[in-house]
């Protein structure tokens, strides 16, 4: 090096350690920079130490990217034990760390800077990168550009950091791409709460649209207060089908008003017509008898008088003949209407009873969502009693590959195979056990007093029977399968959360091949 060079370092030394350009500092600085030992002469032993000191302090208060404010503490802590009997030795390794702090740079022979150590490294580092990356890479699997290029780039930092160890370039880049993530998932939950308040203003505007004491309202209350424990996977499944339930039904009840009204259209127009029929009849009958009243005055016999009485008594039968049959054809018509109008009075009195919903599901005789509730509080009020703690074995069935079934063989059929599967699970339990409908191809089954591994077994059994063809369509056999998930009820717990528990083993169930049961 020139001393020009050695000059212009020396005094980026100072720069660094923010130390003022004193002449004393100056010097050492120079030799340093030029690897030469300090100046004997220029400072007392007791101010270099006080420099050194000063340094240190200085030093670990000031951010570092590769010197973190542990690595530097422990590497400290390494040179005064290493050096403490030998004050020569320990201002050199000070220097020499002091140096490598100031120029944020590793230390000449120390390993680089990772707090990870190599044993870390080379055993379960890779792994535990692994399962990281893997749970990132699944929170970040939405559908949006962004997320996937950040979810790929945590990719292959985690294969360069399983390959090459924690090296400073990498720590910086998996950093950087974490707090992008941080901020990427914050604003993904931000957008799952304000959706969630969203459900639960569409739900409160539609209890105030709809008429009172109607269908749609009981069941938006009861969406509501679905939505309104938070909103697990469950809910807004059951929130969704519920809207779609609530749709389709109410579609219904429109059309079939709809269809009524017509009808009684039809009838008020048919009815003008008669009407107006009646009223020229009566006109052309006036004429007539006016016309048959000169006849009278003007008859010079007997005959010709009673001629024209006849004439009159056959068209006043006539008119009376048309009145009568005008007047039946009315009394039809209005007690056509009467039956129309009670028939929509009889739907909208079903639609409400099905709003009180009664405890069974009309397709399947098994007990409905609100029939389930009322056997779970009885269960739980007997395991209450039980000596032997309470034991419920909660289950969820949900049939393998319905939509395919539907679509080969048709509604109707997908509706046979429902109630023949709720027949023949139930027929298998034994008679203390609830089955329930819980959605549209779902079921819930309570098995008190057994535990979750017996209930694995015997739903196991049930599948096994079921292998058996379920039912004939159109003279071929319909095999059925189904999927289902088991926990053990937890004393205390609402079945909702038993039901959260058992729906992650069904969802297990359902990736690890189907037609099988699995237990959380
Ligand atoms: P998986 O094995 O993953 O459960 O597939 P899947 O096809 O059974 O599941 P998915 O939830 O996609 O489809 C369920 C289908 O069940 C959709 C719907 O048309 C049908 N379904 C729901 N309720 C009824 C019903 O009352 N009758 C009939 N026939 N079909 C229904
Ligand atoms: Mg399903
Ligand atoms: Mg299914």
């Amino acid at each position: 090096m020139t001393p020009a060079e050695v000059a212009k370092g020396a005094l980026r030394r100072l720069a660094q350690a923010r130390q003022e350009p004193t002449p004393e500092n100056y010097a050492r600085a120079y030799a340093e920079e030029a690897g030469q030992p300090p100046p004997p002469d220029a400072r007392s032993a007791g101010a270099q130490w006080a420099g050194l000191i000063d340094r240190v302090v200085r030093g670990l208060e000031r951010g570092a990217r590769q010197w973190t404010p542990a690595r530097k503490k422990d590497s400290l802590q390494r040179v005064l034990e290493g050096s403490s009997r030998d004050a020569a030795r320990l201002q050199q390794r000070l220097q020499a760390l002091l140096q490598a702090w100031e120029s944020d740079a590793p230390l000449d022979g120390e390993p680089a800077p990772a707090t990870v150590t190599d044993a870390v490294v080379q055993g379960d580092w890779p792994r535990v990168v692994r399962g990281l990356q893997v749970t990132v890479g699944t929170a970040l699997s939405a559908k949006e550009g962004r997320a996937e290029e950040l979810a790929d780039e945590l990719a292959r930092l985690a294969q360069r950091l399983a390959a090459e160890g924690a090296t400073p370039e990498i720590v910086v880049a998996v950093e950087a791409a974490c707090v992008r993530a941080q901020r990427w998932l914050g604003h993904r939950q931000q957008l799952f709460d304000d959706l969630g308040r969203l459900c639960g203003e569409l739900g409160a505007g539609l209890v105030e649209l709809s008429e009172d004491d109607s269908w749609a309202r009981g069941q938006c209350e009861v969406l509501q207060s679905r939505l309104a424990g938070g909103i697990g996977a469950r809910d807004v499944r059951a929130a969704t089908e519920l809207l779609a339930d609530t749709r389709a039904r109410q579609r219904r009840v429109r059309e079939e008003r709809a269809a009524a009204s017509r009808a009684l259209k039809d009838l008020i127009r048919q009815l003008l017509g008669e009407v107006g029929e009646l009223g020229d009849h009566a006109g052309r009958f006036g004429d007539s008898v006016e016309r048959h009243a000169e006849a009278i005055a003007r008859a010079d016999s007997l005959e010709s008088l009673a001629g024209v009485v006849q004439a009159l008594v056959a068209e006043s039968h006539a008119v009376g003949e048309r009145v009568r049959s005008t007047q039946q054809r009315l009394q039809r018509d209005h007690d056509r209407a009467g039956e129309l109008e009670s028939r929509v009075r009889e739907l909208e009195t079903e639609l409400r009873r099905l709003s009180d919903e009664v405890a069974t599901d009309a397709l399947t005789s098994v007990a409905n969502r609100r029939g389930l509730q009322q056997a779970f509080e009885g269960e739980v009020a007997r395991a209450g009693r039980a000596d032997g703690g309470p034991l419920l074995a909660v289950g969820l069935i949900d049939i393998d590959n319905f939509k395919k079934l539907n679509d080969s063989l048709g509604h109707a059929a997908g509706d046979v195979a429902l109630k023949s599967l709720a027949a023949a699970v139930k027929e298998r339990l034994r008679p203390v056990d609830t089955v329930a409908r819980f959605g549209g191809e779902e079921f819930v089954v309570l098995l008190p007093g057994t535990a979750a591994d017996a209930a694995q077994q015997t739903l196991t059994r049930l599948q096994r029977e079921l292998s058996a063809s379920l039912f004939m369509h159109e003279g071929r056999e319909v095999f059925v399968t189904f999927s289902a998930g088991v926990t053990a009820w937890r004393a205390g717990e609402a079945l909702e959360v038993a039901l959260e528990r058992a729906d992650e083993a069904l969802y297990e169930a359902k990736r690890t091949g189907k037609n099988r049961t699995c237990v959380a």
